[in-house]
């Protein structure tokens, strides 16, 4: 049943559900039971081998090592910890890609959100965004972005048992929706009861606008949240900031926004980067104003996280306090995010070791070289906000 001549054809372990790790087991002579008594251990237990399954006999174990690979990250490489309790995670994979997320306190630190990776690198093209700078390298799978989870959630488990690990968000590297199968198996897993059990309500998954991938995951009924990527309000300059607004018009957005099934009392999150200058005027909060009109929404303004790298700057406070005054007065939720973990380059994190990898591909253009050469080290950010820990109930 495995091909055993290649290690990538094993399956792995920490992709699979109860029901599936079941089937896997009972094929090889096994009690179904047992498929759930792993899935606990992988999941709810965050165990990194085999060997730690202390009640599994040690003939599965034994078969499990030589049949089955365990999935998810290979190695941490790396955690950087900021003053104000959040935590950098550099993370690595069998194929040596890696990724990194950050975990954040609320600013009680009473409990934590965790911001995800969906894909090493993105193709989006984003014009404000170093990850989209960065190009595409792979999709990750279900088991690499649920480990993200897992990983940091026995540590913080170790540190603190107190501490509680609430939220996840999908606002990592990548376009989730262009990865949604993976993303949709991952959240099947992070939810599963007999797992790490966590509730859809605290999960939010933030997209460009990819109108296909929007579809499938409402079709896929998780009862996750949704945040979307608005950043400007007019087709034409959502154009120029977001080039995947050529495939995927603004108007057709808003209206899958409009339509997209939320649970009840939920509503979605509109995200707004602001660009000084370019999309930061009165003007532009009052057109938003108008074409969120009728959507069940709140939105969060971002101030740029700036990078050298990138064409664009940072408004004054003043101009930020004046954006979000013409939304809350139009009687939208609206709050503005100012980074966290500033002092790890976490705020919006270090991609230095995605520029190393080299050879990312972006839609409609190479890589430059100078690109992957302009940066070592720690110095590069990535955004990392957290969202859903102001979600309703
Ligand atoms: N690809 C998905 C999720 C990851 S990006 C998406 O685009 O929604 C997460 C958020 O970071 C997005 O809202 C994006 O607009 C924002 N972002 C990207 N670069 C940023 C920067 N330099 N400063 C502030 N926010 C940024
Ligand atoms: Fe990709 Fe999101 Fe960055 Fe756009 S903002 S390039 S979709 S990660």
């Amino acid at each position: 049943m495995v091909d055993k001549t290649s290690p990538t054809a094993q399956p792995a372990l920490r992709s699979l559900l109860p029901e599936e790790l079941s089937s896997l087991l009972v094929g090889a002579g096994f009690e179904a039971y047992r498929g759930k008594q792993v899935f606990q251990w992988l999941h709810a237990k965050s165990v990194r081998s085999i060997d730690e399954m202390v009640n599994v006999p040690k003939k599965l174990r034994d078969w499990l090592s030589e049949n089955t690979r365990l999935g998810g990250a290979t190695a941490l490489l790396d955690e950087r910890r900021s003053d104000d309790g959040s935590s950098k995670f550099l993370f690595q994979f069998a194929d040596g890609r890696k990724v990194e997320s950050v975990l954040m306190p609320d600013p009680k630190r009473a409990f934590f959100t965790m911001c995800v990776s969906s894909q090493v690198g993105c193709a989006v093209d984003c014009k404000f965004c170093l990850t989209g700078r960065n190009g595409f390298f792979r999709n990750m799978t279900a088991d690499e972005i649920a480990d993200q989870v897992l990983w940091a959630r026995r540590i913080l488990r170790e540190r603190d048992p107190d501490a509680i690990f609430r939220n996840i968000v999908y606002m990592g590297m990548g376009e989730p929706l262009l990865n949604t199968a993976a993303v949709v198996r991952s959240i099947r897993l992070l939810t599963h009861s007999e797992g790490a059990d966590f509730s859809p309500r605290r999960i939010t998954v933030s997209t460009s606008g990819i109108l296909p991938g929007l579809a499938e995951l409402a079709a896929a009924e998780t009862n996750v949240g949704l945040a979307i990527s608005l950043n400007a309000v007019t087709q034409e300059l959502r154009e120029q900031v977001m080039p995947i607004t050529r495939k995927y018009p603004l108007d057709e957005l808003l209206e899958a926004a409009a339509n997209f099934p939320l649970r009840p009392g939920r509503r979605i999150t509109f995200e707004y980067v602001l660009l000084a200058g370019v999309n930061d005027s009165i003007e532009d909060a009052r057109i938003m104003a108008r074409i969120l009109r009728g959507i069940p929404c709140k939105i969060n303004l971002i101030p740029f996280n700036a990078n050298p790298l990138l064409p664009y700057a940072r408004p004054e406070r003043e101009q930020v306090d004046r954006f979000q005054e013409v939304l809350s007065a139009a009687r939208y939720t609206v709050s503005t995010r100012w980074s966290k973990a500033q002092d790890v380059s976490g705020a919006c994190g270090n991609l230095a070791t995605e520029f190393r990898q080299g050879g990312g591909v972006r839609a409609g253009a190479a890589a430059p070289a100078a690109v992957a050469s302009a940066s070592e080290g720690h110095d590069l950010d990535f955004f990392t906000a957290g969202l859903a820990d102001d979600e309703e109930d």
